[in-house]
């Protein structure tokens, strides 16, 4: 609508128009329910209907294998920097961390506190501008797994393609926060993927873990119930009561994704897609802040990078238009010309 300005944010961000015009048409009341989604016990058949639906849906847009649990957590990914290592290591073992940028990097400082992390490269020493051959990578074979950040939010870093893990159970562990759903995966390469939904797929409030069935059931004895996914799992989201609205929305997004042809086809157009994060600085950086005025005043909002690296970020989740690309595309021409 003519009211909606153009939400670069890196998320919470942008969702589908369509997903928000759905959920203000049941807002009030869904379906013969009588009630609005958040007013629902989570354990009545109509949320229950809903919570299942959100991951058949994600289960066919990712095409997840039975051999793998959905979860719908709440705590955001960072909550799974430490119910990774917890459910999954003991206190001795080693891990392998790969760090392209800043999350990564945050995701191996929580690990220190539950097990043996190494980083067996580091991007840090050139600002985070790449990711490393993976031939090059000298991986423990004693790891229990290999983490990698699939998608550094902030440095615009991405993985187009994972290496193998050569630890002994062959597992792969990928925070996708910022680049899930905007493109196929194939999920049997991971042990475990876990994202925000604020990003590509929802509101936050509920982070989505995906995980290899046989790797749940070993947590510390310290874990936290509520980090414990057996825990999870046995319940099937619904151990406690879960970010009911969120998961709703959620499952919105999914339809809509499904609806629009699956993932295919949200990696079509390359030029616009193959980032999902695309942070940017100007020659004269001293016109920052006007350029943000200035976009601001175009209604394109939210495109001042991230605190820790200055300059300016455009997120381009799926439901960004092509339009709201376009314009910004437009604008910087435009500045360009204007101040150059
Ligand atoms: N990992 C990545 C790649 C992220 O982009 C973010 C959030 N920007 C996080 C982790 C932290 O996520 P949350 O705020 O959901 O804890």
């Amino acid at each position: 609508s003519q009211d909606r300005i153009f939400n670069f944010a890196a998320g919470p961000a942008t969702l589908p128009e369509s997903v928000l015009k759905k959920a203000e048409s049941e807002l009030y009341i869904w379906r013969d329910s009588g009630m609005s989604v958040m007013e629902m016990s989570h354990r009545g058949k109509d949320f229950v209907s809903i919570i299942e639906k959100a991951e058949s849906d994600l289960r066919l847009l990712l095409n997840i294998s039975s051999d793998y649990h959905v979860l719908f957590l709440q705590g955001g990914a960072t909550t799974q920097f430490a119910a990774i290592p917890l459910n999954l290591c003991k206190p001795n073992d080693s891990v392998d961390f790969v760090v392209t940028g800043s999350w990564g990097d945050k995701a191996f400082k929580e690990a220190t506190k539950y097990c043996k992390p190494n980083v067996i490269w580091s991007g840090k020493s050139e600002k985070y501008t790449k990711i490393p051959s993976f031939e090059a990578l000298e991986q423990d074979p004693n790891a229990k797994y290999l983490h990698i950040c699939g998608n550094e939010t902030i440095h615009g870093v991405e993985f187009k393609n994972y290496p193998v893990p050569l630890n002994k159970d062959g597992i792969l562990i990928a925070d996708m926060s910022s680049h899930f759903c905007s493109k196929p995966v194939d999920v049997s390469k991971f042990g475990l993927i876990y994202a925000g939904a604020q990003k590509n797929v929802g509101p936050s409030g509920v982070t989505i873990v995906i995980i290899r069935k046989d790797l749940v059931g070993n947590a510390q004895e310290i874990t936290p119930v509520m980090l414990d996914y057996k825990i999870h799992a046995d319940n099937k989201s619904l151990y406690n009561t879960p970010p009911c609205y969120g998961i709703y929305m959620c499952g919105l997004v999914f339809e809509d994704l499904l609806n629009q042809g699956g993932l295919e086809q949200m990696s079509v157009e390359k030029s616009v897609r193959s980032l999902m994060n695309v942070p940017f600085t100007l020659e004269k950086s001293e016109l920052e802040a006007e350029f943000i005025k200035e976009a601001s005043k175009e209604k394109m909002v939210q495109l001042k990078g991230h605190r820790s690296v200055g300059g300016m970020r455009a997120s381009i989740y799926n439901a960004m238009p092509l339009a709201g690309v376009e314009k910004l595309v437009a604008f910087m021409k435009d500045f360009q010309s204007r101040h150059g």
